[in-house]
């Protein structure tokens, strides 16, 4: 009996060391980006690194809803989730942990990544107007806030206010003019919608092909991804960059990023991985299946982005700056009306 265990114990301290220097820890992540759109990239993580990626995922909200419910027993290493409000609320409600990444610093402009250092964009997701060329000049359109003028009275196709995309929207607008001359420029939008508010991008642009509407905003990838099923749509729907005059703040650039969580179990793992996927090396694979642009600004984005041209100047203001606007955002979106 004393022999049997002795021999069990010896085994096991010859074994432990050997299945380290085979295996690094396993990086848990909890995610709101699809299966479909990360996995290939951490099976490539996985094959380059020996590093095992167990990966959950659910919408946005939910996710950060289940990291807040499993708190210090959470499994989550990282999360990835999509828009600066989630991002910026994560980090305001202690799901998040600060981390000292030069590298992340290097990969991630100031401007997409939180300047507490608990998360950093990862792709960047732009905001901007789209028309119907047969109806509408790009000469006749310049802001965002212009959007709001009774010229456009019956023109105007909008997402639906319920949405995270349209909160972020308005909260830079918060931030940019304070909420009184923000809830005007809302009102006004209201006041000059052709129709209902749609709950996806995809099919307002398509209401601006068909003629439902003349002008609308959405995000370039629901673009992108209309354009690569189908480039007839190039003729019927235009992108116009918004807000690109000498005083009118650039156009609205939201984010997918992620941080280290409060409790990651393997942390030290969790920031390798999240500065592999900042980096040029992953940049490709995480944006150009999904049309959205690479945060890092030395990886060239997908050519049908190229195509509609990148150079446009993007808001520098902070995304944790509009990210903190959100709650006032949506409090402000129903006071005016906006559904
Ligand atoms: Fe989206």
């Amino acid at each position: 009996m004393k022999r049997l265990v002795f021999t069990a114990l010896a085994f096991a301290g010859l074994a432990a060391p050997l299945a380290q220097a085979q295996t690094a820890p396993a990086v848990t992540v909890y995610s709101s980006r699809i299966e479909q759109l990360i996995k290939p990239l951490f099976d490539r993580y996985t094959a380059e690194t020996g590093v095992k990626i167990n990966l959950l995922t659910d919408r946005g909200g939910s996710i950060a809803e289940r990291l807040a419910a499993e708190g210090a027993g959470s499994p989550a290493d990282i999360l990835l989730t999509v828009d600066m409000g989630n991002l910026w609320s994560a980090a305001e409600r202690g799901l998040l942990r600060k981390i000292d990444s030069p590298t992340l610093n290097n990969n991630v402009p100031p401007n997409f990544r939180d300047p507490g250092n608990q998360w950093w964009g990862l792709s960047r997701r732009e905001r901007t107007i789209f028309f119907n060329p047969e109806k509408v000049k790009p000469a006749q359109l310049s802001t965002y806030e212009d959007l709001a003028d009774p010229k456009w009275k019956g023109k105007l196709c909008l997402r639906t206010g319920k949405q995270t995309y349209t909160q972020s929207l308005v909260a830079m607008l918060i931030a940019k003019h304070g909420e009184a001359r923000t809830e005007q420029i809302v009102r006004g939008w209201v006041s000059n919608l052709a129709t209902d508010v749609f709950t996806n991008d995809a099919s307002l642009l398509q209401a601006i092909g068909a003629g439902q509407c003349e002008v609308g905003i959405a995000n370039t990838y629901y673009y992108g991804r209309l354009v690569s099923s189908n480039a007839g749509i190039k003729d019927k729907v235009h992108l116009f960059w918004a807000n690109q005059g000498a005083n009118e703040g650039g156009a609205h650039v939201n984010l997918s990023g992620g941080g280290v969580t409060r409790h990651a179990k393997n942390p030290a793992g969790a920031q390798k991985l999240l500065e592999w996927l900042s980096s040029e090396a992953a940049q490709n694979g995480y944006t150009h299946g999904t049309f959205e642009s690479p945060v890092n600004p030395k990886v060239e984005p997908d050519a049908i982005i190229k195509a509609w041209g990148t150079s446009f100047k993007p808001s520098p203001l902070n995304a944790a700056d509009i990210g903190s606007k959100q709650a006032d955002a949506i409090r402000l979106l129903d006071r005016a009306g906006y559904r």
